[in-house]
């Protein structure tokens, strides 16, 4: 039995998780107080996934850069290859929240959009 201390990300109040796992499983979930602590603990344990922010360079825009990030959530292990791929990317202003800079993200099945309008 392996235990795994972690703290909850899905509120503010930020609950001190235990994990124990049996091999790969996850047996259970102690010190969450609701039911979506219990989900994180068994993802982050199983399957860890981010949701990546970052920006991108704007041409002919009244700012420099525009605030991106991924649609939904990706594989942890998929981050470094998404900033990767964003490394260099250039859009031409108007921007518009929602605007997808970039489809299919290093394979992960999402895009980048952008989260900030820039005219
Ligand atoms: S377990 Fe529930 S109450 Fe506790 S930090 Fe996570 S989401 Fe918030």
């Amino acid at each position: 039995m392996e235990k795994r201390e972690l703290t909850c990300i899905g509120c503010p109040l930020g609950c001190a998780l235990t994990v124990t796992l049996e091999g790969n499983q996850v047996q259970q979930v102690e010190g969450n107080s609701c039911r979506r602590g219990e989900a994180y603990g068994r993802k982050e344990c199983t399957h860890p996934t981010r949701i990546v922010t970052s920006t991108v360079a704007v041409k002919g825009g009244s700012i420099a850069r525009v605030s991106v990030k991924t649609k939904t959530d990706i594989s942890k292990d998929k981050i470094f290859s998404c900033m990767k791929a964003l490394k260099g990317i250039e859009v031409q202003a108007p921007v518009h929240i929602g605007d997808v800079i970039l489809s299919n993200v290093a394979g992960t099945q999402t895009d980048i959009v952008a989260t900030k309008n820039v005219f």
